[in-house]
């Protein structure tokens, strides 16, 4: 399952052909999923321990998504549990003013994940080529260019020890609805909810060609997208917490040996 969702540089994908629910995806059901889920989350308790006191790899994670895709629950769930000193979780909302008078990457390169740190992006630097590009807030002559500077970039970051997993939280244009809806019937959830929420989903096909050159162009080697069906929370945690904890088991982390001669020490 873990690497079923990941896109091949250099082949070509539509996003109509991908699926926004896993079930038929999945052998078990969602309380075998949620088990399983369980199971996977310990894991990645303890592997992100051993990252962490190994200090040697750097884990950047980014997750794009359209409103109500699930970033925040995503982030909540499978992040649940681990120790905090060494996971950063990082939202990027609209510019502000310093960070417009600077280049688009500015601000994402001050934050990106030290040695043995996990960075989680909430949003990233792909708002750039999103609702940078729907909107026409820069003309195409600059947001064009982007893919390639976000290629570089990574490719920098890959280069200094870091390793890049990205997911897009697929979710179907009716979910987004139903989740619309919940927000609006809950009075604790009025604050998720922003009209321009709803303004957003007028260009819905126009963010799902910009989705779909994003992915296209920015699946590289060194950093490659996950396209997750992510209509059905059970399967997105499952198949997002299998794909971290298997990215952390190919770098092996280890607790690092204390150099002093400990056999002969006593404590007073
Ligand atoms: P939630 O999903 O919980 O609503 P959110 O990430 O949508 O969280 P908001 O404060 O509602 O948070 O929205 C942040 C807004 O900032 C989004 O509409 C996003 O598209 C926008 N944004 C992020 N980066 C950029 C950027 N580089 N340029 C323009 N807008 C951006
Ligand atoms: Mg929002």
């Amino acid at each position: 399952m873990h690497d079923k969702h990941r896109l091949e540089p250099g082949k070509h994908i539509w996003l109509t052909d991908l699926l926004t629910a896993g079930k038929g995806l999945y052998e078990g059901n969602k309380a075998t999923a949620v088990t399983e889920f369980t199971a996977a989350r310990k894991e990645l308790i303890e592997l992100q321990n051993r990252f962490y006191a190994e200090d040697k790899h750097k884990l950047l994670i980014v997750f794009q998504a359209m409103d109500a895709g699930g970033k925040d629950g995503t982030i909540r769930s499978v992040f649940r549990g681990v120790n905090p000193q060494g996971v950063r979780v990082h939202s990027f909302k609209a510019p502000s003013k310093v960070e417009l008078a600077h280049d688009f990457l500015w601000r994402i390169h001050q934050v990106v994940p030290a040695r043995g740190m996990i960075g989680v992006f909430n949003r990233s630097h792909y708002e750039d080529v999103l609702v940078v590009r729907v909107h026409n807030i820069v003309p195409e002559t600059v947001w064009r260019p982007r893919y390639e500077y976000i290629n570089q970039f990574e490719k920098l970051l890959h280069d200094s020890g870091t390793t890049i997993l990205k997911f897009f939280l697929y979710i179907s244009k009716e979910e987004q609805a139903e989740r619309f809806q919940e927000r609006l019937d809950d009075p604790q959830k009025h604050w998720k909810f922003s009209l321009e929420d709803l303004e957003k989903r007028k260009f819905w096909d126009d963010y799902m060609v910009a989705y779909e050159e994003m992915l296209n162009r920015c699946t590289t080697p060194w950093a490659p997208w996950h396209v997750i069906p992510a209509d059905q929370k059970w399967y997105r945690n499952l198949a997002i917490t299998r794909t971290i904890v298997n990215t952390l088991k190919e770098l092996n982390p280890q607790y690092p040996e204390n150099t002093d001669d400990l056999s002969q020490v006593v404590i007073e």
